[in-house]
């Protein structure tokens, strides 16, 4: 067929938008979004046939446009299931929230809330009300604040206490901490300027005298370094030598702790963090932390500490545009509140999921073996990510299946619905049930099972799939 013949046998937009596999969506996605699809599907097509391939039929155009509306009608930001075994994944949302976290977030978010209300004296109040009490009281800090995350804490703590100033930091902590987030760009933007004191790998006390002698300086910066570790020949001050190093000065010491613990990791057979009340007692006058983080609360900047550095916080106008939604401050009040009642190991999901044991993993993993009739269960590692902990890691026990092309699988376990996310490693493609919600497992394993059928030409390479393929196992479970 000639293109312009091919042309004249491609159907009109609004048989397209008549076409009865194309007109349900019309109510949903939008007249207009459905016009401008069949416009582009069309143009496609005749940019195609001009390349002289074969025209499609009506029939197939009016599935191709239905099949590219469910996609624009699908939900963007969703759930997904995340078998990494990473706990705090930053890609994937970093911390899940807890039942009294959504149902604050809920209650406050359908109704109208005292927000900003002083109920007692019916008048205007401060949104950081709601928390302030809390956070004393689990960290020990004379006073509070809260912003958007913990970037924007540590920018707004620069900005107001050291504005075109000067700021000493060691070498060893100029971290970035991914995402774009560079101690030295943040200190950049906050219109403060950086003094570097020691080398990369070693700072002394003496490196931080010496500076303090020799220029004014606004405050000290100890920033905590929460994404890699430094081993061999190395050293720096602790936390109390530099807190009473500025102190002598009258300069305050602002700690960025990064994940923000309440508690030691180490009950948890984890490396020790530091802990934001550690951080406190060791005498640093303001320390910031991230809600979402070991916390495991909602995404938050939390600053804690002096009352009247905290004061000049809350008054400097960059708060104003960095202060958390009040999505945020109710699930951050729950979140806070479990910790108060000393209930964060049972009631946090990140917690719980830390806690699981290897044995229980197990008989997860081993249950999902069962159910597919294929895989392996292996011995391997869970981590906590989010630039926390590195290289600490949990023993745990996977699930491994090995596909012929591990990441074609990975590719089609992230088109299923919910998309589960996965990792491979020598090969083998591997599910941690730490991270994965029990009342998500039976998804997950009917998603492998649609995910898998790509593999079954042939024999996957699998012990327990030999009488078997994953397509005829359906009938097992
Ligand atoms: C994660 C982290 C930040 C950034 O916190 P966000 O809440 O992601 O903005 C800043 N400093 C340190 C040390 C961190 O670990």
């Amino acid at each position: 067929m000639s293109p312009t013949s091919s042309f004249r046998a491609l159907p009109s937009t609004q048989w397209l938008l008549e076409h009865p596999r194309v007109t349900p969506w019309l109510p949903l996605v939008g007249r207009e979004k459905v016009l401008q699809e069949a416009r582009k599907l069309l143009d496609e097509t005749r940019h195609a046939l001009r390349q002289g391939q074969e025209p499609p039929s009506r029939e197939v155009l009016a599935e191709r446009l239905a099949e590219r509306l469910a996609q624009a009608h699908r939900v963007r930001l969703r759930p997904v299931i995340n078998a990494t075994g990473v706990l705090l994944h930053t890609n994937l949302g970093r911390a899940p929230l807890g039942p009294e976290a959504l149902d604050a977030l809920l209650a406050v978010a359908r109704h109208y809330s005292n927000l900003e209300y002083d109920l007692a004296r019916g008048r205007r109040g401060s949104r950081l009300d709601h928390v302030v009490e809390l956070l004393r009281d689990v960290t020990g800090g004379e006073d509070g604040l809260v912003v958007n995350n913990n970037a924007a804490a540590v920018l707004l703590v620069l900005q107001a206490l050291a504005r075109r100033r000067r700021v000493l930091i060691a070498r060893t902590q100029l971290v970035e901490i991914g995402g774009g987030f560079r101690i030295p760009e943040i200190l950049k933007q906050s219109g403060a300027k950086l003094v570097e004191v020691g080398t990369t790998n070693r700072v002394h006390l003496q490196d931080y005298h010496q500076a303090l002698e020799t220029q004014p300086i606004a405050l000290v910066l100890w920033v905590h370094r929460s994404n890699f570790r430094i081993v061999g020949f190395h050293r720096e001050p602790s936390l109390e030598e530099l807190a009473s190093l500025a102190h002598e000065r009258g300069l305050p010491l602002v700690a960025d702790v990064g994940s923000g613990a309440l508690f030691d990791t180490q009950d948890y057979g984890l490396p020790h963090e530091p802990t934001v009340q550690e951080c406190l007692q060791a005498g640093a006058d303001l320390v910031c932390f991230s809600g979402d983080k070991l916390l495991g609360g909602p995404q938050a900047g939390i600053i804690v500490g002096r009352a009247d550095l905290v004061a000049r916080l809350r008054k400097h106008p960059l708060y104003r545009a960095l202060r958390p939604d009040k999505l945020a401050l109710a699930a951050l009040e729950a979140t806070l509140r479990i910790y108060r009642r000393g209930t964060a190991r049972e009631a946090i999901p990140l917690w719980r999921m830390m806690a699981l044991t290897p044995e229980e993993l197990r008989q997860r993993a081993q249950r999902w073996r069962d159910v597919l009739g294929m895989g392996q269960v292996q011995s391997a590692v869970s981590t906590v990510g989010g630039g926390s902990l590195p290289e600490a890691t949990l023993p745990t026990y996977v699930l491994a299946l090995r596909p012929r092309h591990p990441t074609a699988f990975l590719a089609r376990l992230r088109a299923q619905e919910p998309p589960i996310i996965a990792r491979i490693e020598n090969d083998a493609v591997l599910f941690d049930p730490r991270t994965v919600f029990p009342e998500q497992e039976e998804a997950l394993l009917a998603g492998i099972r649609r995910a898998w059928p790509g593999e079954t030409d042939g024999l996957p390479a699998t012990p327990a799939s030999t009488d078997a393929g994953p397509a005829n196992t359906s009938t097992r479970h």
